[in-house]
């Protein structure tokens, strides 16, 4: 089916849920934010991408902040965890942050405290998707999740520690040096399951180590498959519908048309981060272009 256009506000936080075998899936929210809607579409024409993501005055689009949490007896995982607080004024009007709801907020809304959360797992490292898992308290930088393992791309803490390459300004070191420096960090590579039935998949294409994360993928029943900035909306499921953000298109092209044929065929149920208006959905195939059913 056809999806209409994004909204062009923020839609109320509605706690929906979904599962995948024995892994209850939570949309969370961390809020919203406006980034340029051509860099979100790169060589997309904006006669085509302005009818699906309409565009602000500024030429900015709306954006979600989506975390979830997944829960399955004493597992309480929140994968991707959204934008945080640690944001001066300046940066919060230029990027559009929209404090709309809070990571900790939407938690609490679902019975869950901080200290409650087991694991914390990152798809990468740009500022946007883990800046949430540090907190400023009496001017010291603390994680959010003090009882949590945290799980991040190999590279991509490496990446957000280094100074001066070509993407530096969608990292920040701080946003992973205070989990490392307490022990909390477990680099990923490869393939890895930082528990059983929970499977991130290194990618790159997007970044140097964006990953897939996907629940379920061998057991009986539903799988689910969270996107990150592989499939940042539901608008953006053809294969070479790239973000200008991608430093690595060729490898962006091939692993999301890897991946969409994958979770087409096996009718995955996928996990939005950005999306404004769906967290959840389906992707099909109908001839050779790809369908998004809203879940
Ligand atoms: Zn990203």
């Amino acid at each position: 089916m056809t999806i209409g256009p994004a909204s062009l506000e923020p839609p109320p936080y509605l706690p929906r849920s979904v599962r995948a075998g024995a892994w209850e899936i939570t949309a969370l929210s961390d809020g919203h934010m406006r980034l340029d809607g051509g860099s979100m579409w790169g060589v997309v024409p904006a006669s085509m991408w302005r009818a699906w993501t309409p565009p602000a005055s500024d030429h900015t689009i709306l954006l979600a902040l989506r975390p979830f949490l997944a829960v399955r007896g004493k597992d309480v995982v929140v994968i991707e965890v959204g934008i945080g607080s640690r944001w001066e004024p300046k940066w919060r009007g230029i990027y559009g942050i929209l404090a709309t709801e809070t990571l900790e907020g939407s938690l609490r809304a679902c019975g869950v405290a901080p200290g409650d959360v087991t694991h914390v797992v990152a798809s990468h490292c740009h500022w946007d998707h883990v800046g949430a898992q540090v907190v400023e308290r009496g001017g010291k930088l603390e994680p959010l999740f003090p009882n949590a393992r945290h799980f991040a791309p190999k590279v991509e803490i490496e990446v957000a520690k280094r100074p001066g390459h070509a993407r530096a300004p969608s990292y920040r070191a701080e946003d992973v040096r205070p989990i490392e420096e307490r022990g909390m960090l477990t680099p990923y590579e490869g393939t890895f399951e930082p528990l059983p039935g929970l499977r991130c998949h290194v990618l790159g294409g997007h970044s140097d180590g964006v990953s897939v994360i996907t629940l379920n993928e061998d057991g009986a029943g539903e799988t689910a498959i969270f996107w990150s900035d592989v499939v940042p909306t539901a608008h953006h499921i053809q294969p070479p519908y790239i973000m200008a953000y991608d430093i690595d298109v060729v490898r962006s092209f091939d692993v999301r048309s890897r991946w969409l044929e994958r979770a087409a065929k096996e009718g995955w149920t996928g996990l939005f981060y950005h999306d404004v208006d769906h967290p959840f959905g389906r992707i099909a195939k109908v001839g050779r272009r790809f369908a998004f059913e809203p879940g």
